[in-house]
């Protein structure tokens, strides 16, 4: 019996595979039975752990930059499956919002996306099949103080991808959000306790996440049990954001 959400003989792409919740997504898609590349911008050594411990391939690119972005998908070869998970935060109020703080996060937030998606496109509308997961967020959904400039992108990144939806549908393409909540990872593990606290308070499942928790929605949207769901966003946040 084929096991649920399989992803035997599908090629994925995850972006920001490095550590935290990509490195969660690609362990869980090989998991699954796909074949899986690991981008990563800095963190070498991080990210070749990971493909050797999954068998997969480790490729550096920034994917800020669209000739970055363009070489990661290419090196990929013939992709099934794109999850861009790559993110920044650069947290401060608007009225002291540096304009490096806000382009970098814009850039690599929202722009990664869009270079990835427009360089997979191409392959995936030929061969009339393929699945992308973008990453977004709980803040691109409801924003939160101190970071306009992350809640922009992330709800640009919900914008995009149902336009995505519609643009590539009719070709059985399809595009999805997954939008986690507070999850355990080295993004959040700075972020001051009283504010942890108000998060974990408005937490109806009364826990923060883990990557695995993120990892296993991208999963199902990757598989073919989701082959009727596009320009969906599912909130993977303990109840947070509902
Ligand atoms: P981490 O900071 O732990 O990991 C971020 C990853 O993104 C790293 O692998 C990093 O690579 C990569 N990356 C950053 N910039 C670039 C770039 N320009 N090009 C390519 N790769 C890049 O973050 P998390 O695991 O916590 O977050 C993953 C995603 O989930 C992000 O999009 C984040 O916004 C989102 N998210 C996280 C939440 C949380 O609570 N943690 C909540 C909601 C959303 P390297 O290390 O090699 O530089």
């Amino acid at each position: 019996m084929t096991p649920f959400a399989s992803l035997a003989g599908k090629t994925a792409l995850v972006t920001g595979g490095s550590r935290g919740i990509g490195r969660a997504i690609a362990v869980e898609l090989a998991r699954s039975g796909a074949s899986v590349v690991v981008g990563y911008r800095s963190g070498a050594e991080a990210a070749e752990t990971v493909a050797a411990e999954i068998g997969g391939r480790a490729v550096q690119a920034d994917v800020s930059k669209d000739d970055e972005a363009r070489r990661l998908v290419e090196e990929a070869g013939d992709l099934d499956v794109l999850v861009n998970n790559a993110g920044i935060t650069r947290d401060g109020l608007l009225m002291r919002m540096p304009d490096d703080d806000w382009s970098a996060v814009l850039d690599t937030n929202l722009g990664g996306v869009f270079h990835t998606c427009r360089a997979a496109a191409r392959g995936m509308l030929k061969r009339r099949a393929g699945s992308i997961v973008n990453v977004s967020s709980v803040v691109g959904v409801h924003g939160n103080p101190g970071q306009t400039n992350y809640a922009a992108a992330k709800a640009g990144i919900i914008g995009f991808t149902k336009s995505l939806a519609r643009e590539l549908g009719n070709r059985g393409v399809r595009a999805n959000v997954v939008a986690p909540g507070y999850i355990s990872t080295r993004l959040t593990e700075e972020l001051p306790d009283d504010l942890k606290e108000l998060m974990l308070q408005n937490t109806p499942l009364g826990r923060f996440g883990s990557p695995e928790d993120v990892a296993g929605a991208v999963r199902f949207l990757c598989s073919d049990e989701a082959s009727f769901i596009t320009g969906e966003v599912l909130l993977v946040d303990g109840g947070l954001g509902m």
